[in-house]
């Protein structure tokens, strides 16, 4: 299958995980996970009226963005080292992966310099799995409150990356567990942060995730085909 079909297949299943969750298809965007992949895939799917990209590696954005019409918005979702914060700051829409409070106010002196306010999501390690990334459920709040002083990033929601499954199912859990902490931070009315956006799902699992509650949802190799990691 060409890119275009694999993405005309993924619409239509986000379209049908919406219905079954009663929810409009406009809810829910379609990130496409462009890591490793080269830019005439990502200009395919650039035809079949993709926008969104996510790379999880700061160098790549920066290679492939110029390279593509400027109309794309470009997500951060991989984890973000601190020195690398200047470079892509003015490239990515949105950060999907801050999990510390240093992250943030680099991220916030950054911004500031350029009088930009950032929109970031917290990733959460919901499974709390040693290997991943993400502040602990937790720590989720506390972390939440003390970037809300920051007034160069803006906290729009959590991001997080569930288990590798064989059943997306095994996953419902999860994802249930990071919208009910959204739904909790919330209620705290915190000042400079909403909880609009849920960054969950990837290709084996964005039904389950939209059926509860995903607003974004990260797709790779659904859309691009396996990756292939040289060396
Ligand atoms: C690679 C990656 C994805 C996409 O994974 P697929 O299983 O290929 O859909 C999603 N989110 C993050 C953070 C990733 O690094």
């Amino acid at each position: 299958m060409s890119v275009s079909e694999r993405m005309l297949e993924t619409r239509e299943r986000i379209e049908n995980a919406c219905r079954r969750a009663g929810r409009a298809p406009s809810e829910v965007t379609l990130l496409a996970v462009s890591k490793t992949k080269p830019v005439l895939l990502l200009k395919e799917a650039y035809d079949a009226g993709q926008r969104e990209f996510g790379e999880n590696k700061v160098q790549e954005i920066l290679e492939k963005a110029p390279q593509l019409p400027d109309d794309i918005e470009w997500h951060m979702i991989g984890h973000l080292q601190r020195n690398k914060v200047r470079q892509v700051i003015e490239h990515a829409s949105l950060i999907h992966s801050v999990d510390s409070f240093r992250l943030a106010e680099e991220i916030n002196i950054q911004a500031l310099k350029r009088k930009l306010v950032k929109d970031v999501l917290i990733e959460v390690n919901a499974a709390g799995e040693l290997s991943k990334f993400g502040v602990s459920i937790e720590d989720t709040l506390p972390l939440v409150q003390q970037i809300s002083e920051l007034k160069g990033l803006r906290v729009k929601g959590l991001m997080t990356v569930a288990p590798y499954v064989v059943a997306s199912e095994e996953n419902r859990p999860v994802f249930r567990k990071i919208k009910q902490l959204a739904v909790d931070i919330a209620k705290e009315n915190i000042d400079n942060v909403s909880m609009d956006v849920l960054s969950m799902g990837m290709s084996g699992d964005y039904e389950t995730a939209i059926e509860e509650g995903a607003t974004i949802v990260r797709v790779g190799t659904g859309i691009f085909g396996e990756r292939v990691y040289s060396r």
